[in-house]
C-alpha cells in the first residue's frame, strides 16, 4: 500500500499529546484490586465510578499500547455485577464489540460500583510466588472521554508479605496494602506492577546522573535474583549509555522490571517509566545472562523515547477501544531492534562477537531462511500486525511473521551506515537520535510523526532520497536480505560449517540453512523451509521426524547423517510421521553443515564496530 495515502488519514493525530494531564478534570475513579488470591489465579476488583443519570457505556480495554492488536484478555474478565445505593443495576454487553457494555443509570444515582474478577490466564503473569499486575486488565473505564483525562485512585491489596515494584507515585502503604497517587488511566494502564515473596531492588543509577533507575525483580526463588555485579555494572553502563545516545530522558524516573520465572509468558513490554521484562527462572544464572538482558531489558528501554515519547501518529489513539493503524512498526519496533542491541554491545551486556553472530543470524534467517519475503513485503508484516502477528502452525518461512522486528534492525542499521557515508562522517546514528527523540523532560509525554516526518528529521541530519529508500525496501520482494547496512560497514555474511557462538538463536541453524529444516529435540518440524532440499523431499511444518538413515531420530544423529553425506552420494533418509502415517523422505543434499557468520572486508573501514563503541564513562 501506498504509504503517503496512508499518512493522510491520521492527519488529526499530528500533534503534542501530553500523557500526563496536567490537571486531571474528571472526578476520580477508584480501583482497587485485591490479589491476595493470586495463588488461585483470582483477582478480585473493586471499582467505583462517579455517573450521572441516563445510558453508560463502560469499555474493557481492547487496544494495548505496545501489544499492536486488539488482545485484551476479555474471556478472563468474570463475575462482572454493578450495583447503585444497593440496587443491582444490569448490563448487556454490545451486539458488535464484546469488549464493550451498555447500562442504564436511575434517576439520583451518583456513583456506580463494579465489581468482577479477573481470571489469570494459565502460565502468563500469575504463579505460587509473584504476580505481574497489568492495570488493563482489571479496570472498566467510560466511554465518551480520552483516557489521559480519566483520572483513576488505584489500590492494591497483595497477599501478605510480598513486596513489590512499580514506577506508579505511592500515596500510602500499611501493611500488604498500597495506594497510589491519583494518575490519568493512560498512564495508569502504562504503569504494571510487580509483587511477590521473592523480590529484590538495585539502584543502577549512574554517577552523577540526576534521574533515578532501578531495577525491580521478583522471582520464583531467592537464588534466581542474584545477578553478578558483572551484570549490574553493565545495567549502570546501559542507563549511562541511553543518556549518551539519546541526550534525553523523558521520565521522572525509571523502574526496570524483571520477572524471573518459568511460569509466566517469556516477553517484554514497554512502557514511558518502566519495562515489564520476563525471562526463565534462572536466566540471570546462566553464562548467557548478558545476553539475554542486553536482547530485551535493552530494547524495552529503548522504547521509552522510540514507540512511547515518539509514537506513529496512527499508534497514538485516544483510548483502548479506537483501532491502531500498524503500518510504521518497521519505526516503532524496527528501529527499537535495531538500537537495542547497539546499547547492549555499547554497555557490555554483549560482546562484539555476540553482537556480530546475532546480526549474522538474523541476515540468514530473513535470505535463505525466508522464501516469503518474495511474495510478501516488509510492509505488510507490519500494516498486518493486528491480524496475523505471529501467525500459528509452523510455515513461518512461507507466512512471513513480526519480521519488521529483524528486517527493522537490518533496514536501520544501514540508516546508520548511510548517515555516516552521506555525512563523510560527520554524523551519526546517534545525533539522528539526538534531534528525533531529543528535546525537554517534561516527564512522560508522546510527540507523535509522520512518514514525511521521519524523512524530513533525517534529512535534517545527512540529506539524502531518504523516502525513496524506504519506499524500496519496505516494497521489496527480493529474496536477498538487506544487508547493505553489514557491507558498508566494512562485514559481509558468509555461510559456512562452523558452528554458530550463539547458542539457541533461531532454533538450530545448522539444520535450517543446509537442508532447510527446523527440527525440536522430540523430532517435530517447527519449520520447512519452502524450496529446500527437505521440503522438496517432501517434509513440511508439523510432521514429526521419527528416524534418521534407518535409526530412531535424535538430533545428534541428524547432524551427523547432513555431515556424512557432504563426502558421499547416498542421500540422508528420514523416516517421517504425518498425521498417523509414516512416509519415507530421501533427501538429496552434500553441501555439508552451513552457519552464517560475519566476515570482516580489509579493504573497507570498520564502521560496523565503531558504532557499538561505548560512549559513556564508565562508573
Ligand atoms: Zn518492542
Amino acid at each position: 500500500m501506498e504509504l503517503g495515502r496512508l499518512r493522510t488519514l491520521v492527519l488529526f493525530a499530528i500533534t503534542l499529546v501530553i500523557a500526563a494531564p496536567a490537571a486531571l478534570a474528571s472526578p476520580l475513579i477508584s480501583v482497587t484490586v485485591d490479589a491476595t488470591g493470586t495463588q488461585q489465579k483470582l483477582l478480585r476488583a473493586h471499582e467505583v465510578i462517579p455517573v450521572k443519570p441516563g445510558p453508560l457505556t463502560l469499555y474493557y480495554p481492547k487496544w494495548i499500547p505496545g501489544a499492536h492488536g486488539p488482545d485484551g484478555p476479555i474471556t478472563s474478565l468474570t463475575g462482572l455485577k454493578f450495583e447503585a445505593d444497593g440496587k443491582t443495576i444490569p448490563w448487556q454487553r454490545d451486539l458488535l464489540d464484546v469488549y464493550t457494555f451498555h447500562l442504564e443509570i436511575p434517576a439520583g444515582v451518583t456513583h456506580l460500583d463494579a465489581r468482577y474478577d479477573f481470571i489469570e490466564p494459565d502460565g502468563f503473569s500469575a504463579t505460587e510466588k509473584l504476580l505481574d499486575l497489568d492495570w488493563s486488565e482489571v479496570v472498566l473505564y467510560p466511554a465518551g472521554s480520552p483516557s489521559q483525562q480519566l483520572a483513576y485512585e488505584a489500590k492494591l491489596v497483595m497477599p501478605e508479605g510480598w513486596k513489590f515494584g512499580t514506577s506508579l507515585p505511592v500515596e500510602k502503604q500499611s501493611g500488604n496494602q498500597v495506594s497510589f497517587k491519583p494518575i490519568s488511566l493512560e498512564m495508569l494502564v502504562d504503569s504494571p506492577v510487580i509483587t511477590g515473596q521473592y523480590f529484590r531492588s538495585i539502584d543502577i543509577t549512574p554517577a552523577g546522573e540526576p534521574i533515578h533507575h532501578e531495577l525491580d525483580m521478583v522471582a520464583d526463588s531467592e537464588v534466581a535474583l542474584n545477578m553478578s555485579a558483572e551484570n549490574q555494572k553493565e545495567m549502570v553502563n546501559l542507563v549511562a549509555e541511553s543518556s549518551k545516545l539519546f541526550g534525553a530522558r523523558h521520565y521522572r524516573d525509571y523502574h526496570f522490571l524483571l520477572t524471573l520465572s518459568d511460569h509466566v509468558a517469556h516477553f517484554g513490554l514497554e512502557h514511558h517509566e518502566s519495562n515489564d521484562s520476563r525471562m526463565p527462572e534462572r536466566a540471570l544464572l546462566l553464562p548467557s545472562s548478558g545476553m539475554s538482558l542486553g536482547g530485551l531489558l535493552a530494547h524495552e528501554f529503548v522504547h521509552s523515547w522510540n514507540g512511547k515519547f515518539r509514537r506513529p501518529a496512527d499508534l497514538a489513539t485516544p483510548d483502548f477501544e479506537t483501532p491502531m493503524e500498524t503500518d510504521l512498526l518497521w519505526a516503532y519496533e524496527g528501529l527499537t531492534d535495531y538500537l537495542g542491541p547497539m546499547l547492549a554491545a555499547r554497555s557490555g551486556l554483549w560482546t562484539q562477537e555476540q553482537y556480530h553472530e546475532y546480526l549474522a543470524s538474523i541476515a540468514a534467517a530473513l535470505g535463505p531462511g525466508r522464501p516469503g519475503r518474495t511474495w510478501r513485503p516488509l510492509l505488510d508484516t507490519a500494516i498486518a500486525e493486528p491480524g496475523q502477528g505471529y501467525g500459528r502452525g509452523g510455515w513461518l518461512n512461507w507466512r512471513r511473521g513480526t519480521d519488521y522486528y529483524d528486517e527493522g534492525d537490518l533496514l536501520w542499521l544501514e540508516v546508520a551506515t548511510i548517515i555516516h557515508r552521506e555525512s563523510h562522517g560527520q554524523k551519526s546514528i546517534d545525533d539522528f537520535c539526538q534531534a528525533f527523540h531529543g528535546g525537554p523532560n517534561n516527564g512522560a509525554e508522546v510527540k507523535t510523526y509522520t512518514f514525511e516526518e521521519l524523512v524530513s528529521a533525517l534529512n535534517a541530519i545527512a540529506p539524502f532520497d531518504w523516502a525513496g529508500f524506504f519506499h524500496t525496501r519496505l516494497n521489496s520482494t527480493s529474496a536477498d536480505a538487506p544487508t547493505g547496512g553489514i557491507e558498508n560497514g566494512g562485514w559481509k555474511v558468509v555461510m559456512n560449517s562452523e558452528p554458530m557462538k550463539l547458542q539457541g538463536r533461531n532454533g538450530d541453524p545448522g539444520d535450517i540453512y543446509s537442508i532447510g529444516l527446523k527440527v525440536g529435540s522430540d523430532g517435530t518440524v517447527t519449520d520447512a523451509i519452502v524450496g529446500s532440499p527437505a521440503f522438496e523431499a517432501g517434509v513440511s511444518s508439523g510432521m514429526k521426524v521419527m528416524g534418521v538413515n534407518g535409526r530412531v531420530y535424535s538430533h545428534e544423529l541428524l547432524e551427523d547423517a547432513i555431515k556424512a553425506a557432504k563426502d558421499s552420494s547416498q542421500p540422508v533418509t528420514l523416516l517421517v510421521l504425518s498425521d498417523d502415517y509414516f512416509r519415507t523422505c530421501t533427501i538429496n543434499y552434500h553441501g555439508g553443515d552451513k552457519f552464517p557468520h560475519l566476515l570482516r572486508e580489509a579493504d573497507k573501514p570498520d564502521y560496523l564496530d565503531e558504532l557499538i563503541k561505548p560512549r559513556a564513562a564508565r562508573n
